[in-house]
């Protein structure tokens, strides 16, 4: 299947270039995606294996019988979660989850138990980066439908690429303009405040007029358009002797900052056709654009759930032509959370296959950057797998222990190889707050060194793509 990229911004759009560009959300497809025509393997087929037990095909001894660790086998429980994601106040009491968020824990965690085993979340370490991703994807499963209310400081801060810094108005008049035709010139008058400096030349020029003559040149940050303006007065753009200018307080366009950001890549229509909104991020796993949207269907009809009688939906139909509701709001149903699960264990096992083994592989930057298209909110995400690895979240330290001591080699060389990689000092940039994020687990170290510790002098040649402090950012992981 033809790789989907990101669309490159048209070439009026200037980039800033003292930010790498992330890739976006469509960079974690899968390029090997069959799941519509049925001709790939299906998710569980390799489950069903009988030697099969969580370790990635490649580190298979067949010589050797493996070792099933029994924790993998365990459902996830709601008080495991509630370790990984807990949150404490100011007086370091633990925050209790409201009613609403309790209730939407039980729910996902009965549909993701029973789907689980087929999905490839079969293992403590597949189980632990599923969690630790989806967690910091749906605000501690709290959040199932991408927010609209961003500030404008926010859209520069998360989407700076695609909005102008300074944008000319007066090419929002220009019908050459494809992208930004959009707005009506009543829209873009409508939003600016004028307030003369001098009380006669109050109705001396309308703003259509001012802003197609004497400032013409004049220029908005487009976030101001697009985010929420909370200042009581607008935003001031223009300051002179004659006259003030500013962006006014406004509910938002007709056009919602997703269109923008989402429009035109992952097989969503133009901005102002509204597809961006449409499929913006939804379920536990934010599932985003139609691209993915069309595959999780496609996916539910050949290889129907279990005990879902509900039958072929297309997530991507509207209601009526042109609606903005429609069966894509039923991904982020707070009332029936099951698609919101569906959707996240498709996107893991199968629209984005490589997942699984980095899972396996215990790499939260790798991992990341596949469900991310970037690095946001690393931090949050590496703090929630550290959790996840000791006992009272998923086990992985408890998993790494039982396959050591009663694996074949193969597993025990695995559990070494892993092991390091988290006694390394690995940093990555947090693209959501900018500040470099240390990857290494102590407690990851502590069990090497117990394990291993004739390993604990690195040995040249014996960390392939081992990452010394301060290195700088490593290559994007290559696409399968
Ligand atoms: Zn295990």
């Amino acid at each position: 299947m033809v790789k989907v990229t990101s669309q490159p911004p048209p070439a009026n759009v200037p980039v800033p270039e003292d930010r790498p560009l992330p890739p976006g959300p469509d960079e974690g497809i899968d390029v090997d995606f069959h799941g519509p025509q049925g001709e790939a393997q299906p998710a569980n087929s390799q489950d069903k294996s009988p030697e099969y037990n969580g370790v990635a095909s490649n580190e298979k001894d067949e010589k050797e019988e493996e070792y099933k660790c029994p924790e993998c086998e365990k459902e996830i429980t709601a008080e495991q979660v509630k370790f990984i994601i807990e949150q404490k106040d100011k007086k370091g009491n633990v925050i209790a989850l409201s009613a609403d968020d309790e209730k939407h824990l039980t729910d996902i965690l009965t549909y993701l138990n029973k789907y689980r085993k087929d999905y490839k979340l079969d293992t403590c370490l597949r189980k632990a980066h599923f969690i630790a991703q989806a967690a910091a994807e749906c605000g501690r499963f709290s959040t199932f439908e991408e927010g609209l209310n961003y500030g404008h400081k926010g859209l520069r801060g998360n989407f700076s690429k695609y909005f102008v810094s300074s944008f000319k108005i007066n090419d929002y008049f220009n019908p050459k303009h494809e992208r930004y035709n959009c707005f009506t010139k009543a829209e873009i008058i409508d939003l600016l405040a004028v307030e003369y400096k001098k009380k006669d030349e109050k109705d001396k020029k309308d703003i259509q007029t001012l802003l197609e003559g004497d400032y013409k040149e004049l220029t908005v940050d487009e976030t101001l358009l697009y985010g929420r303006v909370d200042e009581k007065n607008g935003v001031l753009i223009k300051d002179d002797a004659t006259l003030k200018i500013s962006v006014k307080k406004h509910d938002a366009f007709k056009i919602k900052w997703p269109s923008r950001v989402y429009g035109d890549r992952m097989s969503n229509g133009k901005e102002t056709g509204h597809d961006g909104y449409r499929f913006r991020g939804r379920g536990i796993i934010q599932l985003t654009g139609k691209e993915n949207y069309t595959k999780f269907g496609n996916h539910r009809k050949e290889h129907p759930f279990p005990d879902d009688t509900t039958g072929y939906i297309d997530f991507t139909a509207n209601d009526s032509e042109g609606a903005l509701k429609g069966n894509y709001d039923k991904i982020s149903d707070t009332g029936n959370l099951m698609y919101a699960v569906q959707s996240a264990v498709v996107f893991w096992a199968i629209t984005t296959s490589s997942l699984p083994g980095l899972a396996d592989e215990d790499d939260i930057k790798q991992t990341t950057y596949r469900v991310n298209g970037g690095y946001k909110h690393l931090g949050e995400r590496n703090d929630f797998i550290k959790r996840a690895r000791l006992d009272d979240g998923l086990k992985v330290f408890t998993h790494y222990r039982n396959l050591h001591t009663n694996g074949n080699k193969s597993q025990k060389d695995t559990v070494i190889k892993n092991l390091k990689l988290l006694s390394e000092s690995r940093t990555k940039k947090d693209e959501a707050t900018d500040k470099m994020i240390e990857l290494k687990d102590p407690e990851g170290e502590k069990l090497k060194n117990e394990l291993a510790p004739e390993t604990t002098k690195p040995q040249a040649g014996d960390q392939p793509g081992a990452k010394k402090e301060g290195a700088p950012a490593v290559a994007p992981p290559k696409k399968k």
